[in-house]
């Protein structure tokens, strides 16, 4: 049977060191840093006992951008930056929930990227109770650099994720600070989820999310191991 329409190409991220991963799905945590979930008028989780469950949703693959131009979204005024570490899986996943201790066998690798964000949609959305979806999985909406084989990243714990805008820093810290690790966030998405090689996860932002205007020119950064640089370019028509 023939397509009745062209199918569309996954989107593709570039790996450091040569070749390409296809992207099946993206999702991403909301509130994985207690800075953040503060800042954003959130209560922070006191202990590990208390942190409940992760907060998810998701983005269309063909969110992705590669080549760090942005168009500046339409439907919204107030386009925000949230700089993440992101996750890339390798493998796919056994049946049923994923042991924490065996998570770290599905990671291919890791980029940083943007979760960028219609804070205005997500605030009215929030006031009313409803769907974040237009607040965060639209056109253009994750900015990712290249991927980089976990082996060559190492222990995440200590390494710092950063953004600059236009040269001065936005947000800052370490990852010892996320309220889920990586393999406890695959951990839960693995008991609401079939996770698949090609899987992206952003892992969350930290504080110091605000926001970008046309012509910003942003340097997220893991330590001096990942990178991505990318530019708002003017609103489209
Ligand atoms: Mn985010």
């Amino acid at each position: 049977m023939s397509d009745v329409v062209a199918a569309p190409a996954p989107p593709r991220i570039p790996v450091r060191g040569g070749g390409s991963f296809p992207v099946r799905r993206i999702y991403c945590v909301g509130r994985n840093f207690a800075d953040h979930a503060r800042e954003m008028g959130a209560t922070a989780p006191a202990s590990r006992a208390e942190r409940g469950t992760p907060v998810f949703f998701h983005k269309p693959a063909d969110a992705i951008v590669v080549d760090g131009q942005v168009a500046y979204p339409p439907g919204t005024t107030d386009l925000h930056h949230e700089v993440e570490l992101v996750v890339a899986l390798g493998r796919d996943a056994p049946p049923g929930e994923l042991p924490v201790e065996a998570a770290g066998e599905l990671v291919y690798g890791y980029a940083v990227g943007l979760d960028l964000t219609r804070r205005d949609l997500q605030a009215a959305a929030k006031a009313k109770g409803l769907p974040w979806d237009t607040a965060k999985g639209f056109d253009q909406s994750a900015p990712v650099g290249a991927i980089v084989p976990a082996a060559e990243v190492g222990e995440l714990a200590l390494r710092s994720l950063s953004l600059e805008v236009n040269g001065l820093v936005r947000q800052r810290s370490t990852l010892d600070q996320l309220i889920w690790d990586v393999p406890e966030i695959l951990h839960e998405l693995s008991r609401l989820y079939a996770l698949r090689a090609g899987d992206l996860v952003f892992m969350g932002t930290p504080a110091g999310v605000a926001a970008l205007q046309p012509g910003d020119r942003c340097v997220a950064r893991l330590d001096d191991l990942l990178e991505l640089h990318c530019q708002l370019l003017p609103r489209s028509a």
